[in-house]
């Protein structure tokens, strides 16, 4: 990725203009018509009942069923789907969905574009592309009313905790914004219309990140979103400068785009000194869960339909991989779509009181998953760290089956008995049969997007492609 050359040869206020044009007509794409009304309908929905969300749930996956078996070649043999039954929208909606056979990735990348509506005009047709590792991402299309349905479940979410669509804010976002060359503040520009400072992931080194601090408690702002990550990292340098945001600063903080971390959670709120909502969505449009104040994720279920394949167990929860049901994409549709994503879906109701569908987490995808010699899957590597206070941040690299590296950015209280410590709670969950190489870096490389992962599992992602067999 490189900076446009007219943008990055521009004074600071020029490219500050550039990006309000920017951010004004972002805008214009989202918050339409179609965004607003949503909005409205969703969060009355929201607030309604268990029921009534399975009954709107089964009127849109009768609609998403009806086009895709009419309109979308990839659908066209299936049977038409089952009737509605009105006494029991839930009974309704298995009947329908039990129609789908699983689809998997494969399945998608065979001819993506077999899945593209021929009712949708081809001049209303924006392209994307799947979520899934760098290389194996493939091309979607989506409309102007999916993306808006997007943003109304995000905003149905903000709303509900005091934010107003022109609060001003920090992104922390992976756009690139900064030249690469400078090599003095402000790593931030600004977006006016829209009341928002984005700042860049890309100079974010330790001699930078004091700047970054100066800003945060100069700019005035009622929320933070971005990537994990970014925030842990900063805000790690905030508790370590003894500058944490003042309390009341920030009423929120918004994450999404990369799994929210169990040891991330607690520096970026004491830090930044407000509460998280985490998000889960999908490049495809294919489903959304936002956090509620008890920090557990409720399914949007006005958006979509997510099934677990249930592996384990217990009188608390189900887990496995997720299969998803978007209503949003109407240009290509994903139904009974295996994401690659594992969920652990809670049995009782969220003390919220928000009905619906709630999960304690999505941890993952089978890449974040290492696989050990004797064949056991581990997930969840990331609360290792949660208690390693010597350990500023860390990723597990599995590239063969024998053996993990282990990448650590040390903290200057890191000894040998802080060695043996890591290395004793990583073998109490990986077992004594593979090998760990602990590896001491200075920063731990994000991904070419600027996301940072905490597992890369290359070993857990060949096998999860070759059948998803686990
Ligand atoms: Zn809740």
């Amino acid at each position: 990725m490189t900076l446009d050359g007219l943008y990055a040869a521009m004074p600071v206020p020029l490219q500050n203009l550039a990006c309000t044009w920017a951010g004004y007509r972002r805008a214009r794409t989202r918050f339409t018509p179609h965004f607003h009304r949503r909005l409205r309908e969703w969060q009355e929905s929201g607030r309604s009942s268990r029921e009534r969300l399975h009954g709107i749930q089964q009127e849109r996956l009768f609609a998403l069923a009806s086009r895709a078996r009419r309109h979308v070649p990839h659908y066209a043999k299936l049977a038409l789907p089952e009737p509605r039954c009105e006494a029991d929208p839930q009974r309704g909606i298995e009947a329908m969905l039990a129609a789908f056979p699983v689809l998997e990735k494969a399945d998608y990348r065979v001819d993506p574009e077999s899945f593209i509506a021929a009712d949708i005009p081809p001049r209303r047709l924006l392209k994307g592309k799947t979520s899934g590792t760098t290389g194996t991402a493939l091309p979607l299309w989506y409309t102007p009313e999916a993306l808006a349905e997007e943003y109304a479940a995000v905003w149905r979410l903000r709303t509900s905790v005091g934010i107003g669509l022109f609060d001003p804010h920090f992104s922390f976002g992976g756009q690139l914004l900064v030249p690469m060359a400078q090599a003095r503040p402000p790593y931030w520009r600004t977006n006016a219309w829209g009341r928002q400072t984005l700042f860049s992931l890309y100079h974010m080194t330790r001699a930078n990140l004091p700047h970054y601090i100066d800003a945060l408690h100069a700019i005035p702002a009622a929320y933070v979103q971005g990537y994990p990550s970014s925030l842990h990292l900063l805000g790690r340098a905030m508790l370590d400068a003894g500058r944490p945001l003042p309390a009341g600063k920030l009423r929120a903080i918004f994450t999404s785009s990369e799994s929210l971390l169990a040891f991330q959670r607690e520096t970026i709120e004491h830090a930044f000194a407000a509460p998280i909502f985490d998000r889960y969505g999908t490049s495809e449009f294919a489903v959304s869960m936002t956090a509620c104040r008890e920090g557990l994720l409720h399914v949007d279920m006005e958006f979509g339909i997510v099934e677990v394949e249930i592996e384990e167990e217990n009188e608390h929860f189900v887990r496995g991989p997720l299969l998803v049901t978007g209503f949003a994409n109407d240009a290509t549709p994903f139904i009974r779509y295996r994401i690659g994503d594992v969920g652990t879906r809670a049995k009782r109701p969220c003390p919220c009181g928000r009905p619906g569908d709630v999960f304690l987490d999505v941890d993952g995808r089978i890449e974040d998953y290492v696989v050990t010699p004797d064949g056991r899957w581990i997930g969840r590597l990331d609360h290792i760290f949660k208690e390693q206070l010597d350990v500023a941040e860390a990723q597990i690299v599995q590239e063969t089956p024998e053996a993990i590296e282990v990448r650590i950015v040390p903290r200057p209280s890191f000894d040998a008995r802080a060695e043996a410590g890591l290395i004793k709670e990583i073998r109490s969950r990986v077992g004594d049969q593979i090998r760990i190489e602990l590896v001491r870096l200075q920063e731990i490389p994000r991904e070419p997007n600027g996301k940072f992962r905490a597992v890369k599992s290359a070993v857990g992602r060949q096998m999860g492609e070759e059948g998803n067999n686990r």
